[in-house]
């Protein structure tokens, strides 16, 4: 059973300097932390810290997830009427990188429990919004006052369009002279995710934008007393995503340190709408890309190591890439290993980046079970109606050769032949042609 209240309420802050500069795109946005505390067998949710300022909040898309997550904020008017919501799950864990290649096979630690579970949102600020509540199941937090701002002018920023995917890389701890750096660095972990499946084949849909930040985002190393662990500062990494004046559905905070370091969030509900939340940490050195795309299994598909723990204290959360049974996956893996996270007794499919950061792409099931599932969501896939020959040649067409837009990746002759096949096959032209 738990118990619902609010503890206190902290540093309620307006932050006056975006509204005097007013060149920031985007609107007003609430930006509220919400903690879990434990007391006992009970928890309590409390409203850490409200913070109005401007910018844009995670990108809302018109179909939500239609899996419900646990917790919903409620935004009240002064009448108690429920005027928005966002459903949302606590941020649990953070997992620590794998050990760097060559260094002594030590896992002291393969993931770290969160004391306080935490949820940093950022939704758009409603001026007849005036308090905010948690709602888990038949249960309500008390009411928490949500501060009043003047009216400002603001640049409305560009519309999301759906059916993207937006990442946003951030950059923590570069000075303003380090920013050839900084860019260098992040134009190379986005050349290298959009060349790794499934994200190649759906390129065209996946906008990836650097922010050059120079606000503190409390990055730090040595957390937990793990040199590899990097912890950030949630609040100030969502806050200097929605103050970038760039989508984002994802975040990639990249730490200004040469030091081999990391982490990525997990939060293990696998709610999609609410994605931004759990976001990933790099360093910046020779292992920097695939650490990216390990700790962006993490923190985006929610998948799990595929090495195994020593200590099995630490408990399985259920993930595409670990299954009890061979047969689970044998659709689309013929590997199958025994030992997987931290359950020994699990299997994993054949050796993947998520095992070792020297094998640079997810395997099958990482990719079929895991992560297109969730891209799915946003970027709908067009060929999913199609069936057997016909789905595999919509797929060719519309994603892997990227036919029917102007950056197509195949020759003119090879895409027309692969159109032919798709009509004669079906009698009509592919998916994407058609729209
Ligand atoms: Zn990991």
């Amino acid at each position: 059973m738990k118990t619902l209240k609010v503890l206190y309420l902290v540093g309620v802050v307006f932050c006056s300097l975006f509204w005097t500069v007013g060149a920031v795109a985007g609107e007003r946005v609430l930006i509220v932390k919400i903690t879990e505390l434990q007391s006992g067998p009970n928890s309590e949710i409390v409203f850490d810290k409200l913070t109005v300022s401007t910018g844009l909040p995670p990108v809302q898309r018109l179909t939500k997830d239609s899996q419900n997550a646990p917790y919903e904020l409620q935004v009240l008017d002064s009448k108690g009427e429920v005027i928005y919501t966002q459903e949302f799950d606590f941020t649990r864990y953070i997992e620590v990188p794998l050990p760097e290649s060559g260094s002594e096979y030590q896992v002291e630690a393969p993931r770290i429990p969160l004391k306080e579970p935490e949820a940093v949102l950022v939704i758009p600020y409603l001026p007849e919004g005036v308090e905010i509540r948690v709602k888990v199941a038949d249960e309500a937090t008390p009411p928490a006052p949500v501060p009043s701002v003047p009216e400002s002018s603001y640049q409305p920023a560009d519309p999301a369009q759906e059916g993207n995917l937006y990442i946003l890389l951030i950059a923590s701890g570069f000075s303003g002279s380090e920013m050839s750096i900084f860019q260098n660095t992040a134009q190379e972990i986005k050349d290298y995710l959009i060349s790794k499946e499934p994200f190649a084949s759906r390129s065209s849909n996946i906008i990836i934008s650097i922010y050059e930040n120079t606000d503190d985002l409390g990055c730090e190393n040595g957390c937990e007393n793990i040199d590899r662990l990097t912890c950030c500062n949630s609040e100030k990494v969502m806050a200097s995503a929605a103050a970038s004046g760039h989508l984002y559905d994802e975040i990639i905070v990249i730490n200004n340190t040469e030091i081999y370091s990391g982490g990525g969030y997990r939060d293990h509900g696998f709610y999609k709408d609410n994605s931004a939340s759990t976001y990933c940490i790099v360093y910046n050195g020779s292992a920097t890309n695939p650490m990216s795309l390990h700790e962006f299994g993490h923190s985006f598909g929610d998948l799990c190591d595929e090495y195994t723990y020593d200590d099995e204290d630490f408990s399985y959360y259920d993930c595409a890439n670990c299954r009890a049974r061979c047969s689970a996956w044998r659709s689309v893996s013929k590997g199958c290993q025994l030992s997987c996270d931290a359950r020994s007794d699990y299997y994993r499919p054949e050796d993947s980046i998520m095992l070792t950061l020297g094998i640079p792409y997810y395997n099958l099931p990482s990719i079929h079970n895991g992560l297109i599932p969730r891209l799915n969501y946003f970027i709908p896939d067009v060929c999913a109606t199609e069936e057997g020959v016909a789905y595999g040649l919509c797929k060719a067409y519309c994603e892997a050769m990227d036919c029917d837009s102007d950056t197509f990746k195949a020759s003119d002759k090879a895409c027309i032949k692969i159109y032919d096949k798709f009509v004669e096959y079906t009698g009509r032209e592919p998916p994407c042609e058609a729209n």
